[in-house]
């Protein structure tokens, strides 16, 4: 075969982003210096979780922070709580974490029962203390561009995007879904001056009208919209960096556990086309809890919050 016939034969293929050594890499950081706190005596971080309810995703996440917390030799205590617990009891539960100086962050897992009101809750956590960057003194000192506690699953998409080099200055980025956890804090975040940062942001949603004419133009695509396969590789301009928030179970009979995980981008297609691409699983999903640790050992060194 020619040399040329070989080249024509080569499938263009994307740089796949391995959220699983980048977490690593953030988590033997973090466990390094948390061993080195200790060896001096003190006590170290403390990460807390309030659950409310019996969902069971929600147990499933609360479990696996624990996990992680406890691998990276932080201390780690879950507050459970039923159903009918009221919205005043909650309040009072969240007062106790604020004032209990052996706990350095904690978050309170959504959603909550729909006869509690989350922002109430929300704001009652103390911003010194509120690891997840829910609180509105976080958000808002993110949007000015002050130090404070960075939502997890945005903090952890900017250090794949430090971890493989990636240019953002200068660059189309296009933002699929506004929620507050993720898409409307990573809009606000690649926009900001510095690297991750200095793109030119579009943040699009249900309303948007010709997406693909937008999402064809971005250089960077990040994607968090809730729905399975959304992204094709139609909408992707080539040699974009995609990166995939998404996670989905689909009906997989071929696998033994009858599902398989799978992001909001149609990943085998789009990865023909892109540059870089963030699997599901494997991806986005585990830098979100290595960023919640993060905070927590920010939160202990009292870093934003004198
Ligand atoms: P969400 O609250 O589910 O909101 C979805 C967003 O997508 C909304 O802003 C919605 O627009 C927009 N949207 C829906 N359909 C659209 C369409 N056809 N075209 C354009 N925009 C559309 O978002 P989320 O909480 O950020 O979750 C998104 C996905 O990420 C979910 O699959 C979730 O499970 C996953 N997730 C993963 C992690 C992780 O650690 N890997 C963390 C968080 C979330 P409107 O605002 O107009 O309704």
């Amino acid at each position: 075969m020619t040399q040329k016939k070989q080249e024509d034969k080569k499938v263009k293929t994307a740089k796949i982003i391995d959220g699983k050594e980048v977490s690593k890499a953030l988590k033997d950081k973090i466990k390094k210096e948390v061993a080195e706190i200790i060896d001096k005596g003190e006590d170290g971080p403390h990460l807390a979780a309030v659950i409310v309810g019996n969902d069971p995703a929600s147990e499933t996440y609360v479990k696996s922070k624990e996990k992680a917390a406890h691998s990276v030799g932080m201390m780690s205590s879950v507050y459970r709580y039923p159903e009918n617990t009221s919205e005043e009891e909650l309040l009072k539960v969240i007062d106790f974490l604020n004032e209990d100086p052996d706990i350095d962050g904690f978050i309170v897992q959504l959603p909550l029962p729909g006869h509690i009101d989350e922002n109430k809750i929300i704001e009652r956590i103390s911003p010194a203390k509120d690891v997840d960057g829910f609180h509105p003194v976080n958000v808002g000192k993110m949007a000015i561009g002050q130090p404070g506690f960075l939502p997890a699953t945005p903090a952890g998409i900017l250090e794949l995007l430090k971890y493989y080099n990636i240019d953002t200055e200068g660059k189309n980025c296009v933002v699929l879904g506004r929620s507050n956890i993720v898409g409307s804090p990573m809009s606000i975040l690649m926009s900001k001056k510095g690297y991750p940062g200095n793109s030119t942001v579009t943040l699009c949603h249900s309303k948007t009208e010709n997406l693909k004419e937008i999402t064809k133009n971005a250089d960077i695509l990040i994607v968090a919209i809730g729905k399975p396969g959304f992204v094709t590789e139609d909408m992707v301009k080539d040699g974009a960096v995609v990166i995939d928030v998404g996670i989905h179970r689909v009906e997989d009979k071929e696998s033994p556990k009858g599902y398989k995980l799978v992001g909001d981008v149609d990943f085998e297609n789009v990865k023909k086309k892109a540059s870089y691409i963030t699997p599901v699983p494997g991806g986005v999903g585990p830098m979100t809890i290595a960023s919640l640790l993060n905070n927590t050992l920010k939160a202990y060194k009292k870093e934003y919050y004198k």
